[in-house]
């Protein structure tokens, strides 16, 4: 199901790109490029099903350390690029 409205305050939901912040230890890794359907009023980023199932992937990866995050300064990591 497609989101609409905000579950927080009810806004306009558009569709957007957004970023994904997690922290792995005591590392801030952060995922570029992330489409989502993003709030209007506060923010708030909804992700698609399939979106999610990358990030999941893309943090299973990590952990595993099979990814190469190149050691730049914000740990960057453009989401489609990680799951190519
Ligand atoms: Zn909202």
């Amino acid at each position: 199901m497609k989101p609409d409205r905000c579950s927080f305050c009810k806004g306009k939901l558009a569709k957007g790109k957004t970023e994904f912040v997690v922290k792995v230890d005591d590392e801030i890794l952060v995922v570029t490029n992330v489409s989502a359907y993003i709030c209007n009023e506060c923010g708030e980023a909804y992700y698609s099903p399939k979106e999610s199932e990358k990030i999941d992937k893309l943090m299973k990866k990590f952990h595993k350390s099979d990814l190469l995050v190149h050691p730049l300064a914000a740990g960057e990591l453009s989401l489609s690029e990680a799951i190519a």
